[in-house]
């Protein structure tokens, strides 16, 4: 079945072949200097869907994705601390334990949402070298030229620029809040590699004396080591379009003369109430703040699934809190299919099975898929076949479909205590206190519903 993807660089949907039997993509991953947030792991939610996707469709794939543990600067347009430095001095510690230390949490983090990990998966800090020889080739071509600050690109020698995003160079430079850089042969120039103070926590030897790579430059050098000058797909967020994607463009046609990857796919913005969620604005909620409300990474996964990956989403609560019933009703439909005798024709499973393919093969329309999976779910006869068939989907859902359902377990004495207290309060028929307590449970993640059979799990109370 045809896959079709759409790519930034074109603007529409494209039908996607692989230029080798082995597809590459390149990822662009997290800069460890602090937790990565909920709105960060729907970036990463994203690539492992797009994973899955490609190995549903039989692809075998090399992907890479990067640490950033040196080099992004506080503004992205060369501005500012070195983010790690910067967390390092804040909490006394050496860059290096800070990024080992947020690195760890995010790749556990990947894992309690059970997203597949890149087959290789580097860190700028061991790629200096890489980029030292990158630079080099960019100004041995002529675009690149040394300042007193650093190695700048020269973007007036490209055939154009910006080519993924429609911004006007022209309208940025006019807005823009950073002085001009008067050793900048054009405005919109940018660092390769900088130099670097006296006091700089993080430098390395470079034929340019003591320097520190500029964002950019690791994704370029780590990309073309391991995937070679062009390859599959890149993908990233939308912020990663104007700046950081524009920018490693530049450096490979500045490099070898190409555009690096043929597809550029890009995941929208988790906001909250309406804005983006992000570190600088403290508005993030974390996996553990999560935990907290009792809401499962997984229940936060099925949660993106409503939305396509281009299209914003916002993150609520109750949002989050529904999701947690709604994968256990999967889990508990799966079953019910798992533990079924009757038969379902072949006819009909493969319909199932075509429009779930159909929707992941355009351009990943989880939304659409989803559906398809509460139409198994819902299938009045239930059978082994139909339980299968929704493993198989499971390989690209990843939300462990089959996992065991605790059908009773231990509640937390503090809820135990506020179930008691509202059974009290409607046995005096004192119903503003019961709707309060009931308010105060679901604010803690359990849902109460009333009815004659009592019948309690971690996330719903009967
Ligand atoms: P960073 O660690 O800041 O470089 O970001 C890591 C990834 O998370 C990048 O792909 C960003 O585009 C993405 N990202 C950051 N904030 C959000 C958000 N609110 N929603 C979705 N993705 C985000
Ligand atoms: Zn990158």
């Amino acid at each position: 079945m045809e896959l079709n993807l759409y790519n930034t660089l074109s603007r529409k949907k494209e039908i996607f072949t692989p230029i080798e039997e082995t597809v590459r993509i390149y990822s662009c991953g997290p800069t460890v200097y602090s937790f990565a947030h909920i709105g960060n792991f729907r970036a990463y939610i994203f690539m492992d869907t797009l994973r899955r996707v490609l190995k549903y469709n039989g692809y075998k794939l090399k992907h890479v994705m990067n640490i950033t543990d040196v080099g992004h600067l506080e503004s992205d347009a060369d501005e500012g601390e070195d983010k790690i430095a910067k967390a390092a001095k804040k909490e006394n510690k050496d860059p290096d334990e800070i990024a080992k230390y947020y690195t760890d949490i995010f790749l556990r983090d990947l894992d309690r949402l059970n997203i597949d990990r890149p087959e290789i998966i580097c860190k700028a800090t061991e790629h200096i070298q890489e980029m030292i020889e990158y630079v080099s080739d960019i100004v041995k071509n002529g675009y690149g030229y040394e300042t007193s600050r650093g190695i700048y690109f020269d973007i007036s020698k490209l055939d154009k620029y910006p080519v993924l995003s429609d911004r006007k160079v022209d309208e940025q430079i006019a807005g823009a809040r950073v002085e001009v850089d008067k050793e900048k042969r054009n405005p919109e120039d940018f660092a390769l590699w900088i130099k670097a103070p006296e006091k700089h926590l993080m430098k390395w030897d470079s034929p340019w004396g003591l320097c520190y790579p500029g964002w950019h430059i690791e994704c370029s050098a780590m990309s073309n080591k391991y995937l070679g000058e062009q390859f599959d797909i890149h993908t990233g967020g939308v912020d990663h379009i104007p700046t950081h994607h524009e920018n490693e463009i530049a450096q490979s046609k500045g490099r070898c003369g190409k555009i690096p990857a043929r597809f550029w796919m890009h995941c929208n913005f988790l906001t909250i109430d309406g804005g983006k969620m992000s570190k600088s604005l403290g508005n993030i909620y974390t996996l553990d703040t999560l935990k907290e409300k009792n809401i499962d990474p997984l229940s936060y996964k099925l949660f993106c699934f409503s939305s396509h990956y281009r299209n914003k989403l916002n993150f609520t609560f109750e949002g989050a809190i529904s999701n947690n019933t709604s994968l256990m009703r999967l889990r508990e439909g799966y079953r019910k299919h798992l533990n079924g005798e009757e038969e379902v024709d072949k006819e009909t499973i493969d319909k199932f099975e075509t429009k779930f393919h159909e929707a992941i093969n355009d351009d990943l329309n989880m939304p659409i898929a989803i559906s398809v999976v509460w139409d198994v779910i819902r299938y009045p006869k239930k059978s082994k076949d139909l339980a299968k068939l929704l493993l198989k989907f499971d390989e690209v859902l990843g939300l462990k479909i089959d996992e065991e359902i605790k059908e009773e377990i231990e509640l937390p004495k503090e809820i135990l205590e506020l179930v008691e207290k509202r059974k009290e309060a409607r046995e005096n028929k004192d119903w503003e206190l019961s709707d309060k307590i009931r308010d105060i449970l679901k604010e803690k993640g359990y849902i109460i519903k009333d009815s004659k059979n009592r019948y309690a799990n971690r996330k719903s109370i009967k």
